[in-house]
């Protein structure tokens, strides 16, 4: 039986990625029917909105989608894409898996760690204002129900993949009511999982000791803004946005992408690394229950960046994305 998938190229680079992605993905065998659909500034003209009642309805019916990313224009009205998808969708867990390849030139080896970041609350919601026009104030929303449910997921996402510790990243000495709540619960939920080595950290002190001791880490939780950031030094400590997948998964549907942005400096050159998109589908076939593709297309990947022949231009090398994704296909 096929699955159906909702495929969003996005916008800037996007398609590229995507493309690669998609490629990959029908080489393993796995039987997927694709549904097209849209998103970003370019459907404004066409249907009022960058994110069209049909790429909704798509998502909807499919409950899962790998999509590209898409420009967010600073400071102008225009609305997240990526935050109106979460919202609607109520994808409330981002998981950015952030792993040493052998082969990619960083400064440390033997990096295997998960942010797991809450996606709806905190200043990311978006709660602003001008207050007149010289103050601007944004609300920092947390929940009882939007903390315990990111860090039960935390928990159980440890025990399910035999991971040994999960960290509570916050800012509770001065956050005391946001914070303070998230790490009192982590604190709660941390008894009923015995099994699994619980410690907090202070976001800015533990951004220190991620640079200079990764290995340290194993899966932080976080609140959304901190995941953000966070995470992003994570995919630097790694090699560079390139190479870190995400997943966005919630009660009412599933959406894979890579991390990084539409990186419009170098759309249509067919030399973006399109590795964080096909690690992504690679999560997006795990989620179906395709482990075993799943697993092959990470050894794949593993295998090209080893061999160092075929590598995009981030990694040192000269290939081009299609160039990088038929060496994976090879390597499947
Ligand atoms: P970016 O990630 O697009 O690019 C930052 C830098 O990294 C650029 O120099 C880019 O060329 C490079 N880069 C990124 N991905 C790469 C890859 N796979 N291979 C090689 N090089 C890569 O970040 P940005 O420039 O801050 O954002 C561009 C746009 O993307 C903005 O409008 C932003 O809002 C949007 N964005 C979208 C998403 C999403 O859709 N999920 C995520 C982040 C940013």
């Amino acid at each position: 039986m096929a699955y159906h998938v909702t495929l969003i190229p996005g916008d800037g680079s996007g398609p590229e990625v995507i493309a690669a992605a998609k490629k990959v993905v029908e080489a393993t065998g796995v039987d997927i029917q694709w549904e097209m659909a849209e998103a970003g500034a370019a459907m404004i003209e066409k249907f009022g909105t960058p994110l069209p009642d049909e790429t909704i309805e798509s998502i909807r019916k499919t409950g899962v989608a790998l999509k590209g990313p898409i420009t967010t224009p600073v400071g102008t009205g225009f609305r997240s894409v990526n935050v109106a998808l979460r919202k609607t969708f109520d994808l409330y867990a981002n998981v950015r898996p952030a792993k040493t390849y052998p082969g990619v030139i960083t400064k440390f080896e033997n990096i295997d760690l998960v942010i797991v970041r809450e996606n709806t609350e905190d200043l990311y919601a978006g709660i602003e204002r001008m207050v007149d026009e010289d103050t601007a104030e944004s609300i920092k929303l947390f929940t009882r129900k939007g903390c315990e449910r990111i860090i039960r997921y935390a928990f159980d996402f440890a025990v399910r993949e035999g991971r040994k510790k999960v960290t509570a990243v916050h800012k509770a000495n001065i956050m005391k009511c946001t914070d303070g709540m998230f790490l009192d619960i982590a604190r709660e939920i941390a008894k009923k999982y015995p099994q699994i080595q619980f410690n907090d950290s202070i976001v800015d002190a533990m951004c220190m000791r991620l640079v200079m001791h990764p290995e340290d880490y194993d899966v932080l939780v976080c609140p959304n803004l901190y995941g953000d950031i966070v995470s992003d030094l994570c995919a630097g400590l790694v090699g560079g946005l390139g190479l870190t997948p995400s997943a966005n998964i919630g009660v009412n549907g599933a959406i894979f992408e890579p991390i990084h942005g539409s990186a419009p400096d170098i759309a249509g050159q067919h030399k973006i690394n399109p590795t964080a998109a096909i690690l992504s589908a690679s999560l997006m076939l795990a989620h179906l229950g395709e482990g075993s593709a799943a697993a092959s297309i990470e050894k794949a990947i593993e295998t090209v960046i080893a061999e160092g022949k075929i590598l995009t231009v981030d990694m040192g090398g000269t290939a081009s994305t299609e160039d990088f994704a038929d060496a994976v296909i090879a390597a499947l």
